[in-house]
């Protein structure tokens, strides 16, 4: 899949203002108007609202919104009250470092800028739960700074106009729309242009834009929207790519004496902690020296079985079975002897233990060779 835009990007002056007019006039007869945190410059009570609308819809920001404003109008109250009190206030938002972080914030405010809001950018990235995108809100609606966000809504908008193939998360596609977003605002400069622009962004990917099936029909952009007109918006932004897992390849001895094979109880934690399984090695150590130095048993190849395949969360195993016939007599191991956790047992016996999957498959594989070998 090419990871680059699959249009050339609007960056003339004069297309950037024809996008964000069209966005501003939209947003004006169709955007929201009436959120208690619109029409206003405090910068304390935009970024309360900015922190309480990450990962959150605004129908549920609302009440925490304006319970927090009254509790804590301005960002002293806030700064000189116990972390208590505003993780209190925040039960039931969810995502409780925002909290954290906005008290430590607050205190920072104080400590470090008088109580006044920093308005320059960088400045504002570097408090504590204040990102990119958060920090453009603010400067854009307090202090009519002209800098682009770039949300989830915003980044899917920006997909879907230019046909951008790849996942909003990559790191290149996500440096991409940086670019086509900070090429699409509006020329001009005043305070007023640049808090409607960021609204009607706002706007649009929450009202239109949406995830699943986006109201096109509705949408100021449609006439030149690449994932419109070619019938995409279906399939852009694409999914999350699926990590191909690593693989890890093993050894499976399947030993044999007497009729009955040899098992070994894993440690506690760790993949199949505390299951029966075969020794096992690696793929690039030789089996009967393995079986000789680890084991102290003298062996024989006697059979490769044809390799299994068991998927973890995190790995592909794949295990190579490898039948071997132990040559020397062993006393029959403890079973709940603390430091052997090796046993001798028929496959009969196996197949009644916590064993996993793979071993359970490589035990019915063994049975009926082992039974022929114990008939001859
Ligand atoms: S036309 Fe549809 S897909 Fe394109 S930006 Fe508008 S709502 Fe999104």
């Amino acid at each position: 899949m090419i990871q680059q835009a699959t249009r050339r990007p609007r960056t003339s002056a004069v297309e950037s203002d024809f996008f964000a007019g069209r966005l501003i006039r939209w947003q004006l007869v169709y955007g929201r108007h009436s959120l208690p945190w619109q029409g206003i410059s405090d910068p304390y009570a935009i970024w309360i609202s900015e922190i309480m609308l990450q990962q959150t819809q605004v129908s549920t920001v609302i009440p925490y919104y304006e319970r927090f404003m009254t509790v804590f109008p301005n960002i002293a109250p806030l700064a000189s009250a116990p972390v208590e009190e505003v993780l209190t206030l925040w039960s039931g938002l969810g995502y409780y470092s925002r909290g954290r972080n906005l008290h430590r914030t607050a205190r920072m405010i104080m400590e470090q800028y008088g109580g006044a809001f920093p308005q320059d950018i960088a400045t504002l990235q570097r408090l504590p739960g204040i990102g990119r995108s958060t920090a453009a809100a603010i400067a854009a609606f307090a202090f009519g700074k002209r800098c682009t966000i770039l949300d989830g809504n915003v980044k899917r908008i920006l997909i879907r106009y230019f046909g951008v193939n790849g996942h909003p998360g990559e790191r290149m596609i996500e440096e991409q729309l940086w670019q086509l977003a900070e090429g699409l605002l509006p020329v001009e400069e005043d305070h007023k242009t640049i808090a409607s622009y960021t609204q009607a962004l706002m706007d649009l990917g929450a009202l239109v834009c949406v995830r699943t099936q986006p109201r096109c029909e509705h949408c100021p952009l449609q006439a030149d929207c690449y994932a419109y007109q070619n019938d995409l918006t279906a399939v852009l932004p694409a999914p999350k790519p699926r990590k191909t897992p690593p693989v890890k390849e093993i050894v499976h001895l399947i030993l044999l004496n007497q009729g009955r094979i040899l098992l070994k109880k894993r440690p506690a934690s760790g993949i199949w902690g505390g299951l029966w399984c075969f020794p096992e090695t690696s793929i690039d150590e030789d089996s009967v020296d393995y079986c000789k130095k680890n084991l102290h048993l003298q062996v024989l190849k006697f059979a490769v079985l044809p390799h299994l395949q068991h998927t973890f969360t995190h790995f592909k195993l794949i295990i190579q079975p490898q039948l071997l016939q132990s040559i020397m007599y062993l006393p029959e191991c403890e079973e709940n002897s603390e430091e052997n956790d090796f046993l001798w047992m028929t496959i009969e016996e196996a197949l009644q233990r916590a064993i996993p999957a793979p071993v359970r498959k490589l035990l019915l594989m063994t049975q009926p060779l082992l039974q022929s070998c114990v008939h001859e």
